[in-house]
Order: structure tokens, then C-alpha cells, then sequence
């Protein structure tokens, strides 16, 4: 089979395999979500990732050796993983050649002229590898497997979900996610620019193979320095912008392996030695090279202040920064999380957001609860989150330590953070109407939320008897309440006689009441008062785990009369609702 065809067959394996991966990471009852697919093995192939959380967090999370095995592969042949692997190269390949379609060989040779400026992403890799050393983990902004795993799951998956009806029950919505999707339509559509444009000149990871691959033994190369031909049709379809008529810029050797197969006498081909006509490397590591590096490896480790700009300001974190069950404390997070919204894709309750501001800037994407949108609150027997993290940002948990069961007992549930009832804006407290939403929601046994009954005098429910035969009662003038009185939650207690036991109204209207049962001392001449029975919620901090059905069931719109915020999180330890 012709090296060419193996690497398209590779590709076209790959991306099949990233689309169906990043379908599967559902939960539901459909055959294919979540059963055991390893939807992160190819989230797991990525080096970068590795090394950012080796930086950030001094550990290695086992999955990831997959990663410095791939480094090490490439530390032999090169950058395999961009010509035969990576699914955005992939995409960025094909737009590209979509692109050039009625190009001729020159122009097409124009294109792929290497330059200078393909040094900007060793500059951006020191950027991020700074940043992880002393700031925080970064690279999953521009890490081209975050980058498209979060793209499709977040902006272009939930576009089929309501129409396809398979992937998901129901249309899944994520916060701001335009600007996700932009973000990868403009790095398609920069292709058209030039060919691969971001791979050339933007990917951080394809900077860490371009180092591995400049001492790697088997590379790209011409045989013989004799002059060829210089048809430059190698050139013309060269994807890495390498020159391979010429003095080979090794590290940008995609191993799209177009040059092996375009060139009319076979003078090029893949060998464990230097290429004939010459080789050089990008980034140059003379001294104005190297200057330019660690600048810019440095500017990525003191940029720490700038990423916590809120910090610095004095706004701290805010409270309603919620993050999903099994998160790590928010340092550890932040340093571990690389925005691939795996979690937020596997979440069956869609209450898992890519954060835009709540995280600050230091958390740009990264995976925010948020029970107004979404479906529900999060569920009890759910641990999708946990399992589905591939940096263990969101630890594994197990269904028994997220609700405090068998060993985990003392413990205690998992903590998301507390309710807190706005007093103002709740229907029972601020507007004397019935509404026990919240309550019955509550999944926590007991409850987390108890209620203060309460009887209090209804608006215009100030009445003269002109009546009263067994349990009916005839009005002087007509009762007006704005609910139906005959719901059960109206109560009649004879005016002055605030100790006398309240008897429910049980229908009637106009002029005539039926109570449930006769109402002591009614006579004709006497006042009566209605009165509407309610229920006040409180929240029992103790038994508070946060899980948000009470903010996403509470009636009253917009503004939430019961909101869940951080505090008593189980993540930042005990203690923090006082501190
Ligand atoms: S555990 Fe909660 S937040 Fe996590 S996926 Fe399940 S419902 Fe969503
Ligand atoms: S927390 Fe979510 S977005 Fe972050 S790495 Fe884990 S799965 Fe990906």
C-alpha cells in the first residue's frame, strides 16, 4: 500500500473514531451511551496535556502515560501524530485542500514556502509550559484535542441533538458557546490562508513534536543532494510548509508523507538518516532564538497575576462558582482541568457550563454548575462527571462516597455548596402566596428543607357574617381573593381570636362559604378574617448538599427565590460557610 493512502486510511480511522467518541460520551438508554467506550484514550494520546499537569501539579495521572508514549514514538520518526492521528489536523487538512482545489503546482508551491513566523508556536509552547510551571494550566485553550473535543461536543453536536433525536432526548444548551464555535470555524477557515495555518504556525502541541522530531533518527529526507528536476511538485503538496526540495526545515515535517509520493524520480523517501540537501530546524536556537523563548516562557510563568485578575482586584472567588461533584480543590482544579467539556457533554442533567466569567479568566471554559439552565438539578445516582474527566480534575467518585453511604458515612454526602432562601423574592415569604416546590424537590432524606407554617390574613379577607347554618357561612358582601379559594390553603378564624384554631374553606363563592367544619361562634353581625396558609421554607445547612433541584424547580423566574452558592463546599474542606 502506498505510505499516502496508509496515512489517509489513518486519518480517516482517527477522525471516525474522535466524532464517535465525542457521541458516545452520553448518558442515557440508547445502545451507544457510555458503555464502557474509552471515550478519552485519544484525549490520553496528547503529550502536552501530560506535561502541563507533570508542571502544574508536581504528579503524573496514569492515563496520560499515553501521552509520553506517543512523545517518545515521535522522538524515533517524528511527528507521526500530526500526519496520522490528530482529528483537527485532519479537518485542517481537508479544508485546506478544499481550498486549494483550483490552485495550480506554483501556487501551490507559494503556499507552502516555510517562514519565519512557524516559530510562534514554540513561542506560544513556552508561553504555556510557563504558565503551568507557577500560574496555571492553560494549554487546553489552544491544545488542538481539548480544542476539538470541546468544540464538537459544546457547539456542534448540540446542533444535531434536537433534529438526529439519538444523541440526546432533548436539545442541550452550553453558556456562551458561540464564541467556542467561532473560535473553531475561524481555525478552519484560516486554511484558506494557507494551508494548515494552524498547524504551522499556532498549535502548541505540534511545537512539542517539532522539538521531539529534531533528533529523530528517521525522518523525511532526499537521498542524493544531485539536483532534481526542481519541479517542486513535493513542494507544491507539502503540508508542514518544509521544503523538501530543498534544505529540509525538519521540525516542521508533518510526515504528511505527500513528497515521498509526488516526486516524479523518487529522490525523497523516509530513512534513518539526515536528508542530502541539507537540514535546518525551527524554533533557531542561537542566541536570539533562545532569548525569544525563554522570554516568552517567562512572560508565561509571571503572567500568573493577569490570569487572576480578579484576584488582584480584590473581587475574590465568587460564590457562584460551583463545580461539579468530585472536584478537586480550586487550585488543584485549575491545574489539572484542560477544557475538553467532556464532563459537560456526559452530563445528563446539561447543568454543567462552560464557565465564561464565573471562574474568572484563569478559568475560561472550564466546567461551572448551573441549575437555571439545564434540566434539572444534579442528580443523585449520577457520577457521570467524575468518570468521564481524563485529567481527574473531577475525581472518579463512586455513587456510595458521593452520597455518604457504606464507608463513606462519616464522611458525609459530597457538598456542592448550600441553598439560601431570598426571603424577598420567595413566593410564601414575600408575597404571601402557597408554593412548597422546593421542599417536595428536595432529593435529600430527610429533607434539607423544612417549613414554618404560618396563617396570615389574606388582602380585602376582612368579612361580616350575615350567616352561619352548620358549616356554611353567609357573607354580608362577597369574598375577592386572587386564588381559588377552595384550594385548601384558605383558612376562616373568627376576628379577635387570634388563639382559635383556623378552619379551611373548602369551597363556596359569592356571598357563601363552605368551611370543612362548623366555625365556632359564628353569628350573623360578626367579623371574620381569611387567612392563607403557608409554608416558609428553611434550608438545614447540616443537611444541605447543594445538588441545585430546588433553584432549578423554584417557580419564581429569573432570579431564583432559593439559590445555591459555594458555601460548605465538601472541595475547599470544612468550615468555609463561616469563614
Ligand atoms: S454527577 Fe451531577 S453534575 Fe455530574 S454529571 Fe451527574 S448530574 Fe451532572
Ligand atoms: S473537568 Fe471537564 S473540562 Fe476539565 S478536563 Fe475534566 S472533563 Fe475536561
Amino acid at each position: 500500500m502506498r505510505i499516502v493512502v496508509a496515512r489517509r486510511v489513518s486519518q480517516g480511522f482517527f477522525l471516525l473514531l474522535f466524532f464517535w467518541f465525542c457521541l458516545v460520551a452520553t448518558v442515557g438508554a440508547g445502545f451507544l451511551q457510555l458503555r464502557g467506550w474509552p471515550i478519552n484514550w485519544l484525549l490520553s494520546l496528547d503529550p502536552l496535556t501530560a506535561l502541563g499537569t507533570m508542571l502544574a501539579t508536581h504528579t503524573l495521572y496514569a492515563p496520560l502515560l499515553w501521552g509520553l508514549g506517543v512523545l517518545a514514538l515521535t522522538l524515533f520518526v517524528g511527528r507521526f501524530f500530526c500526519g496520522f492521528v490528530c482529528p483537527l489536523g485532519t479537518l485542517n487538512q481537508m479544508t485546506g485542500w478544499l481550498a486549494r482545489l483550483t490552485l495550480g503546482p506554483k501556487d501551490r508551491a507559494e503556499d507552502n514556502h516555510p517562514g519565519r513566523a512557524q516559530a510562534v508556536k514554540y513561542a506560544l509552547l513556552a508561553f504555556f509550559l510557563g504558565c503551568a510551571a507557577l500560574g496555571g494550566l492553560q494549554t487546553g485553550l489552544l491544545d488542538p484535542l481539548p480544542l476539538a473535543f470541546r468544540s464538537v461536543n459544546l457547539a456542534l453536536l448540540p446542533l444535531a441533538d434536537p433534529g438526529v433525536g439519538v444523541v440526546h432526548d432533548a436539545p442541550r444548551h452550553y453558556e456562551g458557546v458561540w464564541w467556542i464555535g467561532l473560535v473553531f470555524l475561524a481555525i478552519l477557515a484560516l486554511n484558506a490562508v494557507l494551508p494548515r495555518f494552524f498547524c504551522r504556525f499556532i498549535c502548541p502541541l505540534g511545537a512539542l513534536f517539532g522539538l521531539a522530531a529534531r533528533v529523530a533518527p528517521w525522518r523525511i529526507g532526499k537521498a542524493t543532494d544531485k539536483s532534481c528536476g526542481d519541479c517542486r511538485l513535493c513542494e507544491s503538496h507539502c503540508e508542514g510548509g518544509c521544503r523538501p526540495s530543498g534544505t529540509l526545515v525538519v521540525s516542521e515535517c508533518l510526515l504528511c508523507c505527500n513528497c515521498l509520493d509526488r516526486c516524479p524520480s523518487g529522490r525523497i523517501g523516509f530513512a534513518g538518516r539526515a536528508s542530502a540537501a541539507g537540514e535546518t530546524a525551527l524554533p533557531d536556537f542561537s542566541r536570539r532564538g533562545a532569548v525569544a523563548l525563554l522570554a516568552a516562557g517567562a512572560a508565561g510563568a509571571f503572567s500568573a497575576p493577569l490570569w487572576r485578575v480578579e484576584d488582584a482586584a480584590g473581587l475574590g472567588r465568587s460564590p457562584l462558582l460551583i463545580r461539579p461533584p468530585g472536584s478537586l480543590d480550586e487550585e488543584r482544579f485549575l491545574a489539572r482541568c484542560i477544557r475538553c467539556g467532556q464532563c459537560m457533554r456526559a452530563c445528563p442533567s446539561n447543568i454543567i457550563q462552560p464557565s465564561v466569567t464565573t471562574a474568572g479568566l484563569i478559568g475560561l471554559w472550564t466546567p461551572v454548575l448551573n441549575y437555571r439552565l439545564g434540566r434539572s438539578g444534579c442528580q443523585p445516582n449520577c457520577i457521570a462527571c467524575g468518570q468521564v474527566c481524563p485529567t481527574a480534575a473531577i475525581r472518579p467518585l463512586g455513587l456510595q462516597e458521593k452520597l455518604g453511604q457504606g464507608d463513606y458515612a462519616a464522611a458525609g454526602p459530597i457538598r456542592l455548596g448550600t441553598a439560601f432562601v431570598d426571603r424577598t423574592r420567595c413566593l410564601p415569604w414575600a408575597m404571601g402566596r402557597p408554593c412548597i416546590v422546593c421542599q417536595e424537590v428536595c432529593p435529600v432524606s430527610p429533607k434539607a428543607i423544612f417549613v414554618r407554617e404560618v396563617f396570615e390574613p389574606v388582602r380585602g379577607g376582612r368579612l361580616s357574617l350575615a350567616g352561619a347554618r352548620g358549616a356554611t357561612l353567609a357573607l354580608a358582601r362577597p369574598l375577592a381573593v386572587s386564588g381559588n379559594a377552595a384550594s385548601g390553603d384558605y383558612y376562616v378564624r373568627l376576628l379577635g381570636a387570634p388563639e382559635a384554631t383556623p378552619v379551611r374553606l373548602v369551597g363556596g363563592g359569592g356571598t357563601e362559604l363552605a368551611l370543612a367544619a362548623a366555625l365556632p361562634g359564628a353569628a350573623p353581625g360578626r367579623e371574620v378574617e381569611v387567612l392563607i396558609h403557608l409554608m416558609q421554607p428553611q434550608v438545614d445547612p447540616a443537611r444541605c448538599v447543594g445538588c441545585g433541584m430546588c433553584e432549578h424547580e423554584c417557580p419564581v423566574s429569573g432570579l431564583r427565590a432559593i439559590r445555591v452558592t459555594s458555601e460548605n463546599e465538601s472541595r475547599s474542606g470544612p468550615g468555609r460557610m463561616l469563614a
